[in-house]
């Protein structure tokens, strides 16, 4: 199974104890997902498709990703450009986040359609996020989703997860008609129901598994948080309870890691509901430490074998 997941990867700044000292890293919400696709499954051949500058960090990030063991070979170079930031600031213990993103050279990753068609034409799944969508202007959108559409059409599974972020769009009225032409060239929707409800008006989960279906995926898959995910493939509806924990530290990454394990679940045709099962699994772990890259135990990764 190959595994091509489109969108924005950022370099973190993070505070560490001293203060001013920083912490590099990188992470971004499909990043995140392939990251966690690559740890789960040696198996899986998981690439990632976007555009980078042709600066140092643009460099190092490509080596960091390489030793995830994330394919970098679609990632095209764009001169004069260079890689979204953001800061991660610490105020008595509450986050909150500085961005240079506007200018990014990932905002150009549909721009080279050809080369978007070929890593397309070289995977099985394609995972795309609205977050994808947002940052692309409107012929960039429209070429990202000209591309799902024909994945779909040949055969390939498309996988989606809305991930509403209205800072990202020129309104409400915009990100949500983007994310319904969105739903309709997927295969495999994965929202998360607090912001569907906001957003959509939806009044549960039914609602919102109601109106992917509508749109044309086959699954769809609603998380909720500590509450069960619900979920409706070809027709059949099922729910998954979500173990509660006793500390939730930062659910930075909690859906990005739980589609990681659904997809990788699915990709070995695991039935639905397992791979849930281990999705919030691998989600309740995620949430139990801070940042968006959590490295997974190893009894939990048993508990994938
Ligand atoms: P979300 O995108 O916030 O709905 O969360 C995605 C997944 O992360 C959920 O389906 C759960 O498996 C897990 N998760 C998120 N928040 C919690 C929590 N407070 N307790 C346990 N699991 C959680």
């Amino acid at each position: 199974m190959r595994v091509l997941a489109i969108g924005e990867c950022m370099a973190e700044l993070s505070p560490k104890a001293q203060p001013g000292d920083f912490h590099l890293g990188f992470a971004g919400d499909t990043f995140n997902t392939a990251w966690y696709l690559a740890m789960l499954s040696p198996d899986i051949d998981v690439s990632y498709f976007t555009a980078v500058g042709d600066e140092a960090l643009s460099e190092r990030m490509l080596r960091a990703m390489s030793e995830a063991g994330i394919g970098t070979r679609h990632i095209r170079k764009v001169k004069g450009r260079a890689l979204g930031l953001y800061m991660i600031s610490l105020d008595k213990g509450e986050r909150s986040f500085s961005y240079w993103r506007e200018q990014s050279a990932a905002r150009l990753l549909a721009e080279d359609t050809e080369a978007l068609n070929a890593a397309i034409a070289e995977s099985d799944l394609v995972y795309v996020s609205g977050i994808t969508l947002a940052i692309l202007d409107g012929p960039g959108r429209n070429t990202l989703l000209e591309a799902m559409r024909s994945a779909r059409r040949a055969g390939k599974r498309v996988a989606f997860d809305p991930n509403l972020r209205l800072h990202l769009w020129d309104g409400a009225g915009q990100m949500t008609e983007v994310i319904m032409q969105a739903a309709a060239c997927c295969n495999i929707a994965l929202p998360s129901f607090e912001d569907e409800a906001r957003w959509f008006a939806d009044k549960d989960a039914e609602a919102t598994l109601d109106r992917y279906v509508g749109a044309g995926a086959d699954t769809v898959i609603v998380k909720n948080g500590a509450a069960s995910v619900h979920y409706r493939q070809n027709g059949r509806n099922g729910a998954v309870p979500v173990q509660a924990l006793a500390s939730v530290v930062d659910t930075t990454a909690a859906g990005d890691s739980f589609n990681a394990a659904v997809l990788a679940g699915l990709a070995t045709d695991m039935p639905l509901g397992e791979a849930i099962e281990q999705g919030c699994r691998l989600a309740g772990q995620v949430v139990q430490s801070r940042g968006a890259l959590v490295p997974i135990r190893l009894n939990l990764l048993e508990q994938f074998a």
